[in-house]
């Protein structure tokens, strides 16, 4: 058996979750800890009887006191574990990847077995989000591997999300490896889009949703569309593409807003006369169209988390319900409702019975027509249903 940096002992009965492969251990399983593991540092997992169960990132200040980076009582947890695990993960990306698509999700955390790494690729430029103290501790590894399975020239760290702080961690950017170019771009659906890694959400763009901006483009001919938090514009810009004959996109961010313009003037075979966008409040500004009667055929419903918990879930409830009663009053006949939720917190049959409320209150007979999630690139591992966050309905008014 391969040797690591301490020992921690479940209590009896708690390595049930892991035997079903889940890779968290929450501190209440624990029973004790030998040695004095530094964070991050890997400790072997064994049961009250002192069986070997998995070997884990140590990580003393957060509620998830360890997370699984093996069940394999013979894998050493070292450079060569992060090259051989992100070469996988990037392979198994290979389809997406081609002269009309060069950006996508190449490391997406417990779903690839690498538990707080995520890895964007945007063309030359990958950008990683250590999000754990086991991720922290690997860095350098976790950069080389990445450069060395992409040959990306540069690799940015965007280690800024909230999460972080759960961890004990600071928040950090910057370059990790090599030099970020003044200006990145990326093919999607051989669309073009300009994404902000520097200063941009999440890793600059949301590249989750790309599946479902190529169904949109497909519903989109001849439709009024309304995009309701649009950052920077990729369903507006994936609509254009698909015949809008007009589309209004709301965010309350002005720097969104300037790099949705700025990517539509990248495609110049887009009518730019049909975009309208609006630095505005999408609870606001849904009443103000309400109160005007506008009407939309298409209508994108892609906020915020509002419950990246459980706890938060009762008042994200409302939110959800308010904008989605809101948008089926402002849809006309016929028109489709494209609602989503990234909120952890919520479930899809939470989400559906949100909208199904929504629906009722607005009078509106509606139908679910498909059922949407994360693209491919972000997978949800069979041994992690939380990796389902992203949920959405696509529905048709009567
Ligand atoms: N659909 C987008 C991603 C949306 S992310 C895409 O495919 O790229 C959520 C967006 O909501 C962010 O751009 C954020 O600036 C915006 N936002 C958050 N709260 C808002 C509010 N109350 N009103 C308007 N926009 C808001």
């Amino acid at each position: 058996m391969t040797r690591s940096n301490g020992v921690l002992r479940l209590k009896a009965g708690r390595e049930r979750s892991l035997a079903l492969r889940h890779p968290w251990i929450f501190s209440g399983a624990i029973q004790e800890v030998e040695g004095s593991p530094a964070p991050g540092a890997t400790v072997d997992v064994v049961d009250a009887a002192g069986a070997f169960v998995a070997r884990a990132a140590w990580s003393p200040v957060s509620q998830i006191r360890a997370r699984v980076w093996s069940f394999d009582a013979d894998t050493a947890i070292d450079a060569a574990f992060f090259t051989r695990s992100i070469a996988r993960a990037v392979a198994a990306r290979g389809g997406m990847l081609d002269a009309e698509h060069t950006a996508c999700r190449i490391v997406h955390a417990e779903s690839d077995g690498l538990p707080g790494i995520v890895a964007d690729r945007y063309g030359d430029t990958v950008v990683v989000q250590l999000l754990s103290a086991g991720a922290e501790a690997w860095r350098d590894a976790i950069a080389a591997a990445l450069q060395q399975a992409t040959g990306a020239r540069c690799v940015f760290e965007r280690s800024d999300a909230d999460v972080r702080s759960l961890e004990g961690l600071d928040s950090r950017t910057g370059p990790v490896i090599g030099a970020l170019p003044p200006e990145v771009e990326i093919v999607e659906g051989g669309l073009r889009y300009r994404v902000d890694i520097e200063r941009g959400q999440k890793t600059g763009f949301y590249l989750d949703q790309r599946d479902n901006r190529a169904i949109l483009r497909r519903y989109a001919a001849g439709r009024r569309v309304l995009n309701a938090f649009c950052y920077s514009g990729g369903f507006t810009i994936a609509a254009l593409a698909g015949g809008a004959q007009s589309t209004l996109s709301i965010d309350s961010s002005a720097d969104a807003l300037a790099l949705a313009r700025s990517s539509l003037a990248l495609n110049p075979a887009l009518d730019g006369a049909r975009a309208e966008w609006r630095e505005a409040d999408v609870f606001a500004e849904l009443r103000n169209l309400r109160d005007r009667a506008e009407q939309y055929d298409l209508i994108v419903l892609d906020p915020p988390k509002f419950a990246p918990t459980a706890a938060l879930a009762p008042r994200a409830a409302r939110a959800y319900k308010d904008i989605n009663l809101l948008a089926l009053k402002l849809l006309a006949a016929g028109g489709l409702l494209a609602t989503y939720s990234c909120s952890g917190g919520i479930d899809a049959a939470l989400f559906q019975k949100i909208v199904a409320g929504a629906a009722l209150d607005a009078k509106a007979d509606a139908a679910v027509i498909m059922h949407m999630g994360a693209s491919a690139d972000h997978p949800v591992a069979l041994n992690f249903p939380e990796g389902a966050y992203l949920k959405g309905l696509l529905i048709r008014k009567r």
